[in-house]
């Protein structure tokens, strides 16, 4: 028999089986009794973790969790507009839900952290990232540096835990000199926004835990292993940018220059109560939004939905668009 006829007759007997599959349906569709062996529901995901080769290196996205952030939070957004940006993303009206997340990049050579979750500080849904580090095998202890975007919560409580001991224990920290001194200072935590005044007590006590690690820079700086920092101010004063470069790949991590997807593309002068500078927020988000649309570049930032890898498309109107890059089966 040839290759041929046997198609022909494994097609024809395909046909005919399928006829009976839908004969045998309908028949059997009075006859459906109840499943014995109820399953429960789960409820939950599976462990956040997300791995994107960048040229030689290997990211690991480590997700850390969510927290629900009120129409409130927005200085300059009317809670209406805001609804209004959710429903264009098809999103649930009344509160904007942020992921939060952390990076590793393994280069090979070194584990590098960037930013560390928000420990137990932002609710019951976050504080992930010890659990989703162990579930990928590494230990804190491993991790050979861990560069900062900015002195908030959720991007350097997880390094320590609430009774003060260390997880992070070995290598240099990086973050901008500005963010430092600012969240160290009595006088700006005096003129800060209420919401924001606990923060500088956990950077001073951030600061003192990791007292003799902590390595600081201004603006640009190359960090080596194909990194370099750059400001990006506004929501904090030192708020950095990292652009990573490794085999002609970069991306850029760009921390909280945009804080959520569905409004701030679509509005990238939309500021948080919290930025410290809403004007200079404004600019960087441009600014870094511009230069991602015209390189194409691969862009993630803190806040961004999981695995919050994507490309920025500018559109018209002094607007922009968030691509999510789709899920990559080969890392
Ligand atoms: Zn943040």
């Amino acid at each position: 028999m040839s290759d041929n006829s046997s198609t022909l007759i494994n097609r024809r007997s395909f046909l005919s089986s399928a006829a009976t599959v839908a004969v045998s349906s309908a028949a059997a569709s009075s006859l459906v009794v109840p499943a014995q062996a109820a399953t429960p529901i789960v409820g939950t995901q599976t462990p956040l973790i997300y791995r994107r080769k960048l040229g030689n290196y290997e990211i690991t996205v480590l997700g850390d969790g969510y927290v629900d952030l009120p129409h409130q939070i927005w200085a300059n957004v009317t809670p209406e507009q805001a609804d209004g940006h959710l429903a264009d993303a098809f999103q649930p009206a009344g509160s904007i839900r942020n992921g939060v997340n952390a990076y590793l990049i393994n280069t090979g050579e070194k584990l590098i952290l960037v930013d560390s979750g928000a420990r137990d500080l932002f609710g019951p849904n976050a504080g992930l990232l010890p659990d989703n580090l162990a579930a990928i095998g590494v230990k804190p202890e491993d991790i050979d540096q861990v560069l900062i975007t900015h002195i908030h919560p959720d991007h350097i409580a997880g390094m320590y835990s609430a009774d003060g001991d260390v997880l992070m224990t070995n290598g240099q920290i990086y973050v901008d000199e500005a963010d430092l001194n600012f969240w160290t200072s009595e006088a700006a935590q005096a003129q800060a926004v209420d919401i924001s005044k606990p923060w500088f007590d956990l950077a001073r006590q951030w600061k003192g835990v990791f007292e003799g690690r902590i390595t600081t820079f201004k603006g640009e700086k190359d960090l080596g292993d194909g990194i370099s920092a750059f400001p990006l101010p506004g929501h904090t004063p030192g708020h950095t940018g990292y652009r990573i470069e490794s085999g002609g790949e970069t991306l850029y991590i760009i921390g909280d220059a945009v804080i959520s997807a569905a409004i701030q593309f679509a509005n990238p002068d939309a500021a948080a109560i919290w930025d410290t500078n809403a004007e200079d927020g404004k600019k960087s988000r441009r600014t870094i939004y511009d230069v991602a649309a015209q390189e194409r570049a691969l862009v993630t930032a803190t806040h961004l939905p999981f695995p919050s890898f994507g490309y920025v498309d500018k559109r018209g109107n002094g607007s922009y668009a968030w691509v999510p890059e789709e899920w990559r089966y080969a890392t």
